[in-house]
């Protein structure tokens, strides 16, 4: 178990007040807070080694180079990846899914199909909207039940040697649902078919590993694992990135140019055009040092306690429902109250310094299942305690005696 109190001292956004009241922080979901050990990292590079990358003799020039290095080899450790190639720096999960849905309009036909889940967040349903439209190729969805979970009897149903291309979010972002993210895989295998998996949500929480889950590409963002904003990873098998033509041309990504004919560097810069997010890479990399430091197991089981305990309290408040009741699930929860709008009662617990998510999650397609427009969303981290939950539902209580 960790020592929770130690570790909030690491965020020093957690000692703020919002509008009189100490910060609780539940919107983890949509990024999760910096420890100062990633701050550190920042305030070290730009005030020690800020330089441009790959391609400078300068001291300061190297000393970037071996450090950004370094941060993609601890991300292909952490994720276990074969190698640090097969980890492309991008500016986040989004980035990542776009750059296969493009390459991938190379290798498409018309009447291929490609099958998405009914839980994705927007950013894994549009580029394969984008990707069909390109090529003739035909959108397939693996739909939900009432729990907020893949019916996998009709994955079974829609796979077919048609199928070229699967993705699914490891953890759906809107309800905290883990998928069955191996089946989907192994199954999706056995008809020759890729698979994506959106890491986004999974990779704060679960141990990832890349060549166990035998999936093809994994895409996460560093913003949700205790890193900055703007940077993120693609994990691809060597054999399909090599495949993948480039996603962008410019600096970086290019062995020799003529006005005749170019040709592309190795991975993984065939896919790192321009000058990267050289700071935001390191401090991705100090992120996974950070949260390796607690150990990813601890964090889940700690963060599962205080779904249970979260789930338990708010299922007292008369009126009020969860969306996502799946056993397997975790760090979110997303509800209504009958006859209140998610909006209002996220405006009141803000005035009491809480930070909660309201809307549709970049989820829409959940929510018109569930016909709602949205719904409040808590998502917890490591760094929460249930005193802080205590007092969200005291002040879930108070919106709800104010609005109704
Ligand atoms: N997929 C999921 C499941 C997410 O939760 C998010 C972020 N909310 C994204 C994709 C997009 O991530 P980003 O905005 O960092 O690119």
């Amino acid at each position: 178990m960790p020592d929770i109190n130690k570790i909030r001292e690491d965020f020093p956004i957690l000692k703020r007040k919002v509008n009189g009241y100490p910060l609780i922080y539940l919107d983890n979901a949509a990024t999760s807070q910096t420890p100062k050990q990633v701050i550190d990292t920042i305030v070290g590079y730009y005030s020690n080694y800020n330089a441009n990358i790959h391609r400078g003799v300068h001291t300061l020039s190297q000393e970037a180079t071996e450090k950004y290095e370094e941060a993609r080899i601890k991300i292909q450790k952490h994720f276990n990846a074969t190698k640090p190639y097969e980890i492309i720096f991008t500016s986040g999960t989004t980035h990542g899914i776009n750059l296969v849905a493009t390459g991938f309009s190379d290798f498409l036909k018309e009447g291929d199909e490609i099958i998405v889940s009914a839980l994705e967040h927007h950013s894994n349903i549009v580029p394969w909207q984008m990707l069909c439209e390109r090529t003739g190729a035909v959108l397939k969805v693996i739909p939900m039940n009432e729990d907020g979970e893949l019916i996998m009897s009709e994955y079974d149903k829609i796979l077919s040697p048609n199928t070229k291309l699967v993705f699914c979010n490891h953890i759906s972002n809107a309800l905290g649902t883990i998928n069955p993210v191996q089946e989907i895989i192994d199954k999706a295998h056995q008809f020759g078919a890729a698979v994506l998996i959106d890491g986004a949500q999974a990779a704060p929480h679960l141990k990832i590993d890349v060549q166990a889950l035998d999936v093809d590409f994994y895409v996460a963002s560093a913003h949700k694992m205790c890193g900055p904003t703007g940077v993120g990873m693609l994990y691809g098998k060597e054999e399909w990135l090599k495949k993948l033509p480039p996603y962008q041309g410019g600096g970086e990504m290019i062995a020799e140019v003529t006005f005749e004919k170019t040709t592309y560097a190795d991975l993984p810069h065939k896919f790192e055009a321009g000058t990267p997010n050289i700071c935001g890479g390191i401090a991705f990399g100090a992120a996974i040092d950070y949260l390796n430091s607690i150990d990813l197991d601890e964090i889940k089981a700690y963060e599962d306690e205080l779904l249970a305990y979260a789930t338990e309290k708010l299922s007292s408040i008369l009126g009020l429902k969860i969306y996502g009741t799946s056993e397997n699930k975790t760090s979110v929860i997303s509800f209504n109250i009958e006859g209140i709008h998610p909006y209002d009662i996220g405006s009141i617990v803000d005035k009491l310094g809480i930070a909660v998510r309201t809307g549709h999650h970049c989820a829409q397609p959940i929510m018109d299942y569930y016909k709602i427009p949205g719904t409040v969303r808590a998502s917890f981290a490591f760094y929460n305690t249930k005193e802080e939950i205590d007092n969200f539902v005291e002040a879930v209580n108070r919106a709800q005696l104010m609005l109704s």
